[in-house]
């Protein structure tokens, strides 16, 4: 992991740290096809539900590891596996860097491999797994890479055409050397893209055509200047919307503490590779047929074919509507057009 980026750096954990241990534990397949179809009532529901349970189940494995180590008479820590940042880096907010990188650890040691769309995956399982690992004092045999023929990606590109707001780049490669192998995957446009949208604000995709499980329905940001505006108009209202009403009940994310409770609404650059071809083109297709939702004021989640959902979006009371949308960027236009005006 030597002279990678600060989420490499296997001693912020733990000062007297050796080696460091990664691994992966699949999603349950059977559950992401419904999600992506936004299939009511429990699609999102389901998906949501495994997915946490597979991160507490990741943080059990590292936490066994890590106690067995401890009995051999090592020092040894286990990492958070999601949502944890290195809060002592400036602009951490914006940059999101992880107490220990999973997906560096996990490329570097061949756990997987990176994808276009920056996950890990492995070949003929894709990129929905969660990843976990361990640091510690114990000096362990490294393993290499996998080499490229065992590359799962075959850069077809279809995860960047599912993020709403274009948080990767489908041209641009980002570069990451770990231990002496250069590593790379997209180039990351503005990370809080995806918070926006992740997070739970914003849902309705750039072409209109679909969604995520989100009822947000903001329009593309162009720019950072317009990423930042949103993200506080967004998070505001997002605060005061109804829970989505199904049985899960969402997660409090460890960082990002003014964001509050979030529930699983995207994802799907993610969980749409599986891996191989035939597999992703089908679950591309099932999410862009998927409609897009609305939300009624008691949280119920409607899914509608997309011209369908604006006409029922627009019959809502108006302070309804407020909570899901706002020309937010008719100011930044007046203000690009008084400019203009100036002599
Ligand atoms: S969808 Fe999967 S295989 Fe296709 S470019 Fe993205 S990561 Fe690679
Ligand atoms: S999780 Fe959703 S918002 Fe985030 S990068 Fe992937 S597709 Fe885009």
């Amino acid at each position: 992991m030597a002279g990678g980026p600060p989420g490499a750096d296997i001693t912020y954990l733990l000062p007297e740290a050796q080696s460091a241990i990664g691994f992966a534990i699949p999603l349950n397949k059977d559950l992401i096809r419904p999600f992506l179809a936004k299939e009511l009532p429990n699609g999102r529901a389901d998906h949501e539900d495994d997915n946490i349970n597979k991160n507490i189940r990741a943080w059990e494995i590292a936490k066994d590891v890590r106690d067995f180590l401890r009995q051999k008479g090592y020092k040894a820590m286990s990492v958070i596996p999601n949502n944890k940042y290195r809060e002592d880096v400036p602009g951490w907010q914006a940059s999101l860097p992880p107490e220990l990188s999973l997906r560096y650890l996990a490329a570097r040691s061949g756990v997987g491999s990176f994808g276009w769309n920056g996950s890990i995956g492995i070949k003929g399982i894709g990129t929905p797994i969660i990843l976990g690992g361990i640091v510690t004092s114990a000096k362990l045999e490294p393993t290499d890479p996998l080499p490229p023929e065992e590359s799962f990606c075959d850069e077809c590109k279809l995860c960047t055409r599912v993020c709403d707001f274009q948080m990767f780049s489908d041209k641009e490669e980002t570069l990451v050397t770990l231990g002496g192998y250069t590593f790379s995957y997209s180039k990351r446009i503005n990370k809080l893209r995806c918070v926006l949208v992740c997070g739970g604000c914003a849902g309705l995709h750039k072409s209109g055509q679909f969604s995520t499980w989100s009822p947000g329905r903001y329009d593309y940001p162009e720019d950072n200047y317009e990423v930042n505006r949103l993200m506080s108009l967004a998070m505001t209202h997002q605060k005061k919307r109804p829970e989505i009403q199904d049985y899960s009940k969402g997660y409090n994310p460890s960082s990002f503490g003014g964001m509050g409770k979030v529930q699983l609404t995207c994802g799907n650059c993610n969980i749409l590779c599986w891996g191989d071809k035939v597999e992703t083109v089908k679950n591309y297709k099932i999410l862009k047929n998927s409609g897009c939702v609305i939300q009624k004021e008691n949280g119920e989640i409607l899914v509608f074919p997309p011209e369908k959902a604006k006409e029922e979006f627009e019959k809502m009371d108006p302070k309804h509507q407020r909570l899901y949308y706002k020309d937010y960027r008719k100011k930044i236009r007046r203000k690009a057009e008084i400019s203009q005006t100036m002599p």
